[in-house]
């Protein structure tokens, strides 16, 4: 949410700091705009000023310096009382035609005075004569003080003009001085000539509207009395006034025409604080301003009077597309600005609300792998872990940044034979580009024990581009455990069964086969001895007299007699496939495959021999003192024609035979009635 403000924040002042610059830029280009215009203007007005002068001049040249005009002008001075009037009325008669003439066009007074600064003769106003001007026309003191001629704007008791005031002199004296003076509705008039002849085209000034703002504390009290009605104060400022056209035509003749526009501009301005500031300035300057969807320049031109005082304004007023097109590019400017910047502002929201789903995704990872039993580590192409799990930790021993950064073969892998140059796993699988799965590792702790780890590491893809290997490990100290427990414990079992299997099938006493093994295997040896038409022996051996033996040393030693007869029996059966059992009591019998009649005898004569050579002592064995054995053996082909029990049952009789003819003694037969006594 923070980061939201802050963008939005960063955003705001962008935007800001745009549409500033924007606005300061269109400003600047209006000012210099308006700066343009306003010089051009000036140049326009001096110029209009300038061609009047140039024709006062030339009315003076050609009107009034003339012998007849300086004539009745030196008597006029020279004379007094009626005489003076009559004098006074052949100038006015002389050259009223004249004034006529220009009156309203050019001309707007033709004013001539006496040396002293007295009216003399007022064209406009013939009645009014003989005041002094010496308080409301500087103009016409300095012509007649200093004998040079004035140019220039003043006010005055009835008119105001742009001056033309010539020093008069007739004959080296001076008589007096004339003025000629131009309206500022003339100058308007060849304001808009020069417009119309093209000077101002660039601006388009032939479309502008003057106005002449006359400043009050300038004028104000130089007026007769009775003309302070021709004046109104104009809506744009209090310090200025205005002629009132209607009024002053009649006293001039001229047509005077009012502006609407102008009027509407005033009124427009009055509520410019920075109109009101300028004009007190008395400086001359340009503003725009917007009426009714229309954009005007309207340019103040200062106006001084001859003492260099400020003493009006020409006010014009202008309209000018290029600032409204100046201000529409600005707007226009401002809305892309805020577009583009609002454009960039989404994508920040987008790219925040991505990033913040990124983070959510990986702390939602983070949080599976933290919970993951499972060791979690990934690696770049290096082999520098770049991200571990909360189980690595506890595994490992290592804190995350401890880990991060590092090798993971330097740091924990540990291959099982500790040969250093053995390939680290994951840079097998960065070249073999495959996953590998193995239990054969061992990794090492943070204390340096070793323990063993199921592993699985796999190349980490980006866009198909094998970018570092990602592993999960798991100690598997206690899987191997339980391992070797369970082998141990089936070990165990193994050797339980075979011992159960050896207690099933063994005699407990003598360790030899016991009875019910002899007869799995006489069958067994019966069917294979048949089958293969191999002949197989079968000897019954029977300990002499052995109650008495028991009779006499107990049945303790009898057990030790009977044990010592069995290894005797066994030992002298050296075939590994000859086969020794206890057949009951103190009898044994004798498997012996692939055994004839001539061979099994001779087993059992080595028998006997060996258990003679054992010498036991058997007082009860009256004939030899010994323990001896009687043995039957009976040997046969099986030819499907007999039955083990026949076989067994012959051997048997063989026994009885050898017990019968006195013991320690052998009597051996062939089955099928072939039967051999020895
Ligand atoms: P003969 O010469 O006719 O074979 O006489 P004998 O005494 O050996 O035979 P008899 O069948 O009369 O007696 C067998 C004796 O073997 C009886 C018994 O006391 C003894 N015997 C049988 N089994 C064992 C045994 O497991 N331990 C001991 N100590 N004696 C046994
Ligand atoms: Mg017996
Ligand atoms: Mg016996």
């Amino acid at each position: 949410m923070k980061r939201y403000l802050v963008s939005s924040f960063i955003f705001f002042l962008f935007l800001c700091g745009a549409i500033l610059l924007i606005y300061s830029r269109c400003i600047q280009i209006q000012n210099d705009h308006l700066q343009q215009h306003l010089f051009t203007e000036q140049a326009a007005i001096r110029s209009s000023i300038h061609t009047y002068s140039l024709l006062a001049q030339a009315i003076n040249d050609e009107v009034i310096q003339t012998e007849q005009v300086l004539k009745l002008v030196h008597d006029i001075t020279n004379s007094h009382g009626k005489e003076q009037n009559i004098l006074r009325g052949q100038l006015y008669r002389l050259l009223d035609p004249v004034y006529q003439r220009l009156r309203g066009k050019q001309v707007r007074q033709l004013h001539f005075h006496f040396p002293d600064s007295r009216s003399m003769l007022r064209f406009h106003a013939p009645s009014r004569s003989d005041d002094s001007l010496v308080a409301v026309r500087p103009s016409v003191v300095r012509a007649n003080t200093d004998h040079e001629i004035v140019n220039g704007f003043e006010s005055g008791r009835i008119f105001h003009g742009f001056r033309h005031v010539y020093p008069l002199s007739y004959q080296g004296e001076h008589i007096g001085s004339v003025e000629i003076s131009t309206s500022f509705y003339q100058i308007r008039n060849e304001f808009k000539h020069l417009s119309e002849d093209g000077l101002n085209t660039l601006n388009n000034s032939n479309k502008s509207q003057l106005a002449f703002l006359l400043y009050r504390p300038e004028m104000w009290n130089k007026l007769f009395d009775d003309l302070h009605t021709f004046y109104q104060t104009t809506p744009l400022h209090p310090d200025y006034i205005i002629e009132r056209a209607d009024l002053i035509s009649s006293l001039c003749s001229e047509k005077i025409s009012e502006s609407p526009l102008v009027d509407r501009v005033q009124q427009k301005l009055s509520h410019s604080s920075e109109v009101a500031r300028k004009l007190k300035q008395h400086r001359s300057f340009a503003v725009a301003v917007n009426l009714r969807g229309t954009t005007y320049t309207v340019v103040f031109h200062s106006v001084q009077n001859t003492l260099k005082q400020h003493a009006a304004y020409i006010m014009s007023v202008t309209p000018e597309p290029f600032i409204a097109t100046i201000r529409n590019d600005g707007i226009l400017m401002g809305v892309l600005a805020t577009v583009l910047l609002t454009v960039i502002l989404l994508y920040r929201f987008r790219f925040l609300a991505a990033d913040e789903n990124e983070k959510r995704q990986a702390l939602f990872l983070s949080n599976i792998s933290d919970n993951l039993g499972t060791a979690l580590y990934t690696t770049n192409h290096e082999g520098t872990i770049t991200f571990t799990n909360t189980a690595m930790e506890v595994l490992l021993g290592y804190q995350q940044k401890e880990m991060l950064g590092r090798n993971a073969h330097e740091l924990f892998h540990q291959p099982q034979d500790t040969d250093d140059h053995s390939p680290c796993i994951c840079e097998e699988v960065l070249r073999t580009n495959t996953t590998i799965r193995s239990d054969a590792y061992y990794f090492v702790d943070r204390t340096g024990a070793l323990f063993p780890v199921e592993v699985v590491c796999s190349p980490l893809r980006d866009h198909k581009q094998t970018i570092g290997t990602a592993t999960i490990f798991q100690d598997i100290s206690k899987r191997r455990e339980q391992e070797e427990q369970l082998q141990q414990a089936q070990q165990e079992l193994i050797s339980a069964n075979a011992s159960l299997k050896n207690l099933a099938s063994h005699d407990g006493l003598t360790g030899v086969y016991n009875r019910r093994s002899f007869d799995e295997q006489v069958e067994r040896l019966w069917r294979s001895a048949a089958r293969h038409k191999q002949p197989l022996a079968l000897l019954m051996v029977d300990i002499d007299h052995f109650k008495r033996y028991n009779d006499l040393f107990g049945h303790l030693q009898g057990d030790e007699c009977l044990r010592r007869v069995a290894q005797t029996l066994q030992k002298a059966c050296k075939r590994p496939e000859d086969f020794v059992a206890r057949y009951g009591g103190e009898e044994f019998a004798i498997l012996l495959p692939l055994t004839g009649h001539d061979d099994s005898e001779h087993v059992a004569q080595r028998i006997q021999a060996q258990i003679g050579s054992l010498a036991i002592e058997h007082p009860g064995n009256e004939k030899n003192q010994r323990i001896t054995l009687s043995i039957g053996c009976c040997t046969c082909l099986p030819d499907g024609g007999e039955t083990v029990q026949d076989f067994i049952f012959a051997a048997d009789q063989c026994l009885y035979r050898a017990k019968e003819e006195g013991r320690n003694t052998i009597c051996c037969c062939r089955l099928q009635g072939d039967e051999q006594e020895s």
